[in-house]
């Protein structure tokens, strides 16, 4: 259970996110919604500590989450997986390569530190492709792949870290129609399947109403709406 209190972030004084307060089930798949600059992005960056609060906590399984240092924090980084807009994929190495880079989050050992990857990790990579339908593409660049493919591998590397959250920052926000469905499903899957937490920003009401099993809206920072999508249709 994720459950974040009164979370705040300021920047220069300028209020982003404004005492949030959530409870999030493990397995949840929650739509967080709302204009640019309402504070989606801050909001998820707290919760994996890319940015940290003014004010607040971020608890994961009665824990502090906000307080960890050193070796704590890197592993709570590592079962908090990000999907970005951008796909942060490194773009001159192959697909394979930048699935195994999400087992370096979760096998920090020296052998995946110098990226000598076992033959389990080449495996539980290939499969997770397998799993999106882009293993052919397996020895490509992945910058010559399409953005649909991309935000596909990315979805892989999160995946094979073995997270208990997936944290996704406009997952879809550059992809067409058909690959919006494609990548949406792909998340889907995952929650499904492995039961993983996704909370994941999204700029396209229609989509979040579609996939999410609840949505949180943000306006200037503030929770403006908790519910499952049909009562947001019912305010509308
Ligand atoms: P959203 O993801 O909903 O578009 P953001 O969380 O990116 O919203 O931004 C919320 C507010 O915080 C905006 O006013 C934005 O300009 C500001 N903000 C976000 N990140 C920073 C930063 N690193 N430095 C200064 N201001 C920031
Ligand atoms: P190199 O050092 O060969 O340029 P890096 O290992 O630094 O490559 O990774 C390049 C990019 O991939 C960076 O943007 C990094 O943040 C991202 N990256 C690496 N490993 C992971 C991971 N496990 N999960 C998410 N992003 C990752």
């Amino acid at each position: 259970m994720l459950i974040i209190e009164g979370l705040t972030r300021r920047y220069n004084g300028r209020i982003a996110v404004d005492d949030v307060c959530l409870e999030v089930p493990r397995g949840s798949f929650v739509g967080v919604i709302g204009r640019s600059g309402a504070g989606k992005s801050t909001l998820l960056r707290m919760v994996n500590r890319l940015a940290d609060p003014s004010a607040g906590r971020v608890l994961w399984d009665g824990r502090d989450v906000t307080r960890l240092r050193g070796r704590e924090l890197r592993d709570w980084r590592g079962r908090c997986a990000m999907v970005f807009q951008g796909f942060n994929l490194s773009g001159r190495l192959d697909v394979l390569t930048n699935v195994l880079m999400g087992r370096l989050n979760h096998v920090s050992t020296p052998r995946a530190l110098l990226r000598l990857w076992s033959a389990e990790d080449r495996a539980i990579a290939l499969s997770a492709l397998e799993r999106f339908d882009i293993a052919e593409l397996a020895s490509q660049r992945a910058e010559s792949l399409s953005g649909g493919q991309q935000q596909r591998v990315a979805i892989a590397r999160a995946l094979v870290q073995e997270p208990d959250i997936i944290l996704a920052d406009e997952p879809i926000a550059s992809l067409d129609p058909r690959n919006t469905r494609i990548v949406m499903d792909a998340l889907a899957r995952i929650n499904r399947d492995f039961g993983i937490t996704v909370l994941c920003n999204l700029h396209a009401l229609d989509i979040a109403r579609g996939y999410c099993d609840r949505l949180v809206g943000l306006s200037a920072g503030r929770l403006v709406f908790d519910g499952p999508p049909g009562e947001l249709d019912a305010e509308a």
